[in-house]
């Protein structure tokens, strides 16, 4: 489940091609690195870098673990994606041409549920405002258990009966 694209001017590949030549030292843009950032690019998903690597080692896309590590971290660094501290893992999603949005997350199988509601954005500001305080974003999780999880407990639990 994803929720409607934010229109961008760049591709997220242009995007990164223009971040690396524009360092204080400009960087090659790999082919590894344009293969990952397609590959990431192709869907919106949450993912840790270990979860990456084992879905495009699966899809025949060959790239080191220290590349994924570091392409990850200059992705973040470019504005291409957001970091998610959750659990003992960092996850990634997508920042560019993606919207603003908070998350459930059900601690029994993991999903995250996207959504928005602009009441959220609103109090966050006011209370910047209040402490004169710049935003440059936030994160919010909300953690239970999803509905299916809740089924399937319930379920079990009249199976016992
Ligand atoms: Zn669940
Ligand atoms: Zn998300």
């Amino acid at each position: 489940m994803s929720l409607p694209a934010v229109a961008v001017t760049q591709t997220p590949e242009a995007k990164f091609r223009e971040y690396l030549a524009t360092r204080a030292r400009a960087q090659r843009f790999t082919e590894q690195q344009r293969e990952m950032v397609a590959y990431i690019f192709s869907q919106h998903s949450h993912f840790d870098a270990e979860e990456l690597l084992d879905a495009m080692k699966r899809d025949g896309i060959r790239v080191s673990r220290a590349t994924a590590y570091r392409t990850l971290a200059k992705l973040v660094d470019a504005g291409l994606l957001r970091r998610l501290e959750i659990g003992p893992r960092t996850h990634y999603e997508h920042d560019y041409g993606y919207p603003q949005h908070d998350h459930l997350v059900c601690t029994r199988c993991k999903k995250m549920i996207e959504f928005q509601r602009p009441e959220i954005d609103q109090v966050i500001r006011d209370v910047c405002s209040e402490h004169l305080f710049q935003i440059a974003g936030h994160t919010l999780f909300v953690r239970g258990v999803c509905a299916e999880c809740n089924r399937a407990r319930g379920n079990r639990r009249l199976d016992l009966v």
